[in-house]
């Protein structure tokens, strides 16, 4: 099977800034935001299963799935979102696998934002934790979307924190520094995990 390497952070510490150097060394890319999203896209029969159960208010005029609708129908009601993720998440977690072993790539990056709130774990044979302090974390998202430092904070308080991440992590790559050193120490990582997929790593 592919040597697949989980890669998290959490909001803002540069886990697609990350990715994309390892995809340009020539690592495979898999994004779990992106299967989150395919999952739903028109025409699928999930989309199909959540416009029965939630209605109209659902769908967008075009028939894609209203993300801020769903969100809102879900938000209160612990059951609609039990009903959501007993949906979504094995679908999600199938197509990660599946998309993973498909890399031509010697090996796999597979970027999953929530990976240790969701015990994803099992699903790589190692995780690579792209950290940075709070502080910048609040500072660079709230930047790159124009949001406030207090909705920055607010999003972040939901996530796993820092250290839990550090504990599930194998590898740790410090974004808190200028992109070209964190550059280099992508390079090390890569060479690391090529020599790791070509032996018969447990
Ligand atoms: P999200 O979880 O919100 O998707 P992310 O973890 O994918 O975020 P990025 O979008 O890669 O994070 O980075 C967040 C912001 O910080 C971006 O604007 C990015 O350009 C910037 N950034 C990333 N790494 C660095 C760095 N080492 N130095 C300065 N800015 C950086």
């Amino acid at each position: 099977s592919k040597f697949v390497v989980g890669l998290t952070g959490g909001i803002g510490s540069g886990k697609t800034t990350v990715a994309n150097e390892f995809e340009r060394l020539g690592a495979g890319l898999v994004d779990a935001d992106i299967i989150a999203r395919e999952v739903v896209a028109k025409g699928e029969s999930t989309l199909a299963e959540i416009h029965h159960r939630f209605g109209d208010q659902v769908l967008a005029a075009d028939g894609e799935l209203n993300r801020d609708a769903l969100r809102q129908q879900v938000f209160s009601d612990e059951s609609q979102r039990q009903w959501l993720n007993n949906l979504l998440h094995p679908l999600i977690r199938q197509r990660m696998i599946d998309q993973s072993q498909q890399q031509v790539a010697p090996y796999t990056i597979l970027v999953i934002p929530l990976l240790v709130e969701n015990k994803l774990q099992t699903l790589c044979k190692r995780v690579l934790c792209v950290d940075v302090p709070v502080s910048v974390q609040v500072l660079r998202t709230s930047q790159r979307d124009g949001v406030t430092n207090s909705s920055a904070k607010a999003i972040i308080a939901r996530q796993a924190t820092r250290w839990q991440r550090l504990r599930a992590a194998n590898d740790v790559l410090n974004n808190n520094r200028v992109l070209e050193s964190v550059a280099k120490d992508i390079l090390h990582l890569h060479q690391h995990y090529l020599e790791f997929a070509t032996q018969s790593y447990p």
